[in-house]
C-alpha cells in the first residue's frame, strides 16, 4: 500500500477518531522530505548551525530547502527576551521577532526567512485556544495527543506548501528531555509515521565530554542522551557529535554501537576556525549523500549546480583561511560579557573581513562601568569602532565619550541603530552648540530631546512587538558615501527595530553644523543613515538600520564593508591621500 493513502483518512477530526491531522490545502504527500534535528545532553550545541550547513549542502544541490526553529517556550515571539540569557532577537524582514537561530540560517543559506520558518510554544498553544473558543474541536476535550501535535504537524505542512520545498528542515529547540519541547518531538515521531518510510531524516546532536583530570574523551553523557531520544521513539539515522578535538574512532564506533546509527554516519563536529567550514566538513563525511540516500531524493540533485556552489564556497574559505594582517574593531556596548547578544555583529565583521583579506580582532569594551577619563587611553589602540544597537540609560554617556573620541580623532566609526542616535545626540552636544541634547529615553526631560519616541509609538502601550520592525526601504542621497558604500543605489532595503527616531524639528540645525543625512524614509522625515563628509572624517557613518541581519557571507554588508576597509587603512597608512579610503 502506497503510504500516502493512509494520509488522506487522518485528515478529518471527529468524536469519532483518535486522529487529528489537519491537513494544509494543496499538500502534496511524497513531495516534501523532513530532517529533524535534536540536541541531547546539553543546549546550546549549535544545532542551528548544524542543521543550516546541512540545509546549505542540499540548497547547493539544486533543491528547495525551508527550515524552521521550534522553540519550546511560551512567549509569542523573542521580542521580549533578554539578550543576556537568550542571545541577540534576530529580525526577519517581515518584522517578526525571533530567535538568532534564524540569523544563521539566513546567512548559511543566502536565504530572508519569513515567519513561517519560526515557532513557538506560544503561538502553538494561542492556535489552539483560539479554535477551541471558535468551536473548531467538535465537541472534544483538547489534549497534547492529538489536537497539541496535530496543530505542529499541520504548521510543518503549512511551511512545505508555502515554500513547495523539497526539504523542510526542523530545528526543535533545547534539549531532548525538556518538558518543553516533549510535544514537539512527539510530533515528529507522528509525523515520521503518517509520510512513510523514506520521507523523515532524523539527526541527533550530542556532546562528547573530555574532563581535563581524565585526559580522555568520555561518551557517556552522549550514549545517554541518545537514549533519551530512543525513548521517544526517535531513532537517529545521523549523529553529530559536538567537541572540542576531533571526535576519536572508538568514541564513534561506541555511540554508533550504543545508537544503531551506522559508524559513517557519526560525524565529529570539533571546534574549528569559523562556523562556514562545517558545510565543508559535511561533504567530506558523505552526509549530504547520506541525507539524500536516506529521503529517496537523488533524482532531484543537479551535480553541476552543486558544482559551481562548491569552487565559490570553497574560494571564500580560501580567503577566510589566507588573512595574515589583523585589524581591530573595538564594540562598546553593555552586554559585551555574553557574546551571542552581538552575534549578527561578530558575523558582519566576519565577512567583510574575509572580503578585505584581514582577521578582524574584536575588543570588547564594557562602556557600563567606564570613567570617561579612560575612554581616549581605553580607545587609542582601535582601528575601528562600533556602537551597536541598545536600550535604556545605563552605559549612555560611555558610549557618547567612545564616539566623541571618534569623531575627533579620524577613528572609523559605525553606528548601528542606538549608535545612531547617540552620534547625533554627541554632535547636538559638542559641535552644534545644543547643551543638555539627549533622548526622551533616557533623559525624559532633556533640553533638546534631539532623539524622541516615534510619532506612532506614542500610542503603543506594552512592551510586545511594540517597535517598528523588519524591513523598509531606504532612499540614499546621490553622492554621498552611503551611496557610493551602495553602488549608487538610490533605494535600499534596510532592518529595523526601534522606538525612537531623530526629532525632525531639529534636522536643519544639526545639517547646519555639518552632519549628512545621507538615508530617509523615502516618504517620511525619518533619518535613516548619517554621516560626515569626507573632508570631516575618514569613515563616520551611522544607521538607525540593522544592517548587521543582512549580511551574508558571499554578500558582506556595505556599511561593515566600508568600515573594515576604513579600518585597515587606517592601520597601515601608506601616504596621507591614502589614509581617506576608496570606496
Ligand atoms: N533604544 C533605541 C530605540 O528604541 C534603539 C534601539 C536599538 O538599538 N535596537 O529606538
Amino acid at each position: 500500500m502506497n503510504p500516502h493513502d493512509s494520509l488522506a483518512n487522518l485528515a478529518a477530526a471527529s468524536d469519532e477518531t483518535e486522529f487529528y491531522t489537519p491537513m494544509p490545502a494543496g499538500y502534496k504527500p511524497g513531495k516534501t522530505k523532513y530532517v529533524g534535528v535534536f540536541g541531547t545532553v546539553m543546549s546550546g550545541l549549535g544545532k542551528g548551525i548544524f542543521a543550516s550547513s546541512l540545509a546549505k549542502m542540499l540548497k547547493d544541490k539544486g533543491l528547495t530547502v525551508a527550515p524552521i526553529k521550534l522553540e519550546g517556550y511560551l512567549n509569542l515571539d523573542s521580542g521580549t527576551l533578554n539578550p543576556f540569557r537568550h542571545g541577540e532577537v534576530f529580525v526577519l524582514d517581515d518584522g517578526m521577532e525571533c530567535d538568532m537561530d534564524l540569523g544563521t540560517y539566513e546567512r548559511m543559506l543566502d536565504q530572508n526567512m519569513s515567519r513561517l520558518n519560526f515557532s513557538t510554544s506560544g503561538q502553538i498553544f494561542s492556535a489552539i485556544l483560539e479554535k477551541e473558543r471558535r468551536g473548531s474541536y467538535l465537541g472534544r476535550d483538547v489534549q497534547m495527543i492529538p489536537h497539541v501535535t496535530g496543530e505542529v504537524k499541520s504548521k510543518l505542512r503549512h511551511l512545505a506548501v508555502a515554500s513547495d520545498a523539497d526539504v523542510v528542515f526542523i530545528e526543535i529547540g533545547g534539549t531532548v528531555g525538556d518538558v518543553e519541547n516533549a510535544y514537539y518531538i512527539e510530533a515528529l515521531r507522528q509525523l515520521a509515521f503518517e509520510e512513510g518510510a523514506g520521507s523523515t531524516c532524523f539527526v541527533a546532536l550530542t556532546y562528547v565530554l573530555n574532563p581535563p583530570a581524565l585526559g580522555e574523551q568520555k561518551s557517556k553523557a552522549a550514549q545517554l542522551g541518545i537514549k533519551q531520544l530512543l525513548q521517544s521513539g526517535i531513532q537517529p539515522h545521523i549523529i553529530a557529535c559536538r567537541a572540542h578535538q576531533p571526535v576519536s574512532k572508538k568514541v564513534c564506533e561506541k555511540i554508533a554501537l550504543y545508537s544503531s546509527v551506522p559508524f559513517n554516519r557519526v560525524f565529529s563536529m570539533h571546534d574549528r576556525e569559523s562556523i562556514y567550514v562545517i558545510p565543508e566538513m559535511i561533504r567530506e563525511a558523505g552526509l549530504d549523500r547520506a541525507v539524500v540516500d536516506i529521503l529517496g531524493i537523488a533524482d532531484r540533485v543537479h551535480p553541476e549546480a552543486e558544482e559551481r556552489a562548491r569552487v565559490i564556497w570553497s574560494d571564500y574559505l580560501d580567503r577566510l583561511r589566507a588573512a595574515t594582517q589583523t585589524v581591530t574593531i573595538g564594540i562598546a556596548g553593555k552586554y559585551t560579557s555574553v557574546r551571542d547578544s552581538y552575534a549578527s555583529v561578530i558575523k558582519a565583521l566576519e565577512h567583510s573581513g574575509t572580503r578585505c583579506g584581514v582577521k578582524v580582532d574584536i575588543d570588547w569594551i564594557e562602556v557600563s562601568d567606564m570613567p570617561l577619563e579612560d575612554v581616549a587611553e581605553r580607545l587609542a589602540h582601535l582601528d575601528g569602532l562600533i556602537v551597536p544597537g541598545g536600550f535604556g540609560s545605563r552605559g549612555v554617556e560611555g558610549k557618547i565619550s567612545c564616539i566623541q573620541y571618534a569623531r575627533t580623532r579620524g577613528l572609523p566609526y559605525l553606528g548601528l541603530c542606538y549608535g545612531f542616535q547617540l552620534a547625533v545626540i554627541e554632535f547636538a552636544r559638542n559641535v552644534c552648540g545644543l547643551d543638555g541634547a539627549g533622548s526622551t529615553e533616557f533623559h525624559p526631560e532633556c533640553k533638546h530631546p534631539v532623539i524622541d519616541i516615534l510619532p506612532e509609538q506614542k500610542q503603543i502601550e506594552g512592551l510586545g512587538a511594540s517597535m517598528r520592525l523588519g524591513g523598509h526601504d531606504v532612499a540614499l542621497k546621490a553622492g554621498s558615501m552611503a551611496s557610493r558604500l551602495f553602488n549608487g543605489a538610490p533605494e535600499i532595503r534596510l532592518r529595523f527595530r526601534h522606538r525612537y527616531e531623530v526629532d525632525p524639528r531639529y534636522i536643519e540645525q544639526l545639517e547646519a553644523g555639518g552632519l549628512v543625512f545621507s538615508g530617509k524614509a523615502p516618504d517620511f522625515p525619518i533619518m535613516q543613515v548619517l554621516e560626515l563628509p569626507p573632508e570631516a572624517h575618514p569613515y563616520f557613518v551611522a544607521t538607525q538600520a540593522h544592517p548587521e541581519l543582512t549580511s551574508r557571507p558571499l554578500r558582506p554588508d556595505p556599511f561593515f564593508l566600508g568600515l573594515v576597509k576604513a579600518a585597515v587603512a587606517r592601520h597601515q597608512p601608506r601616504t596621507a591621500a591614502d589614509a581617506h579610503v576608496a570606496i
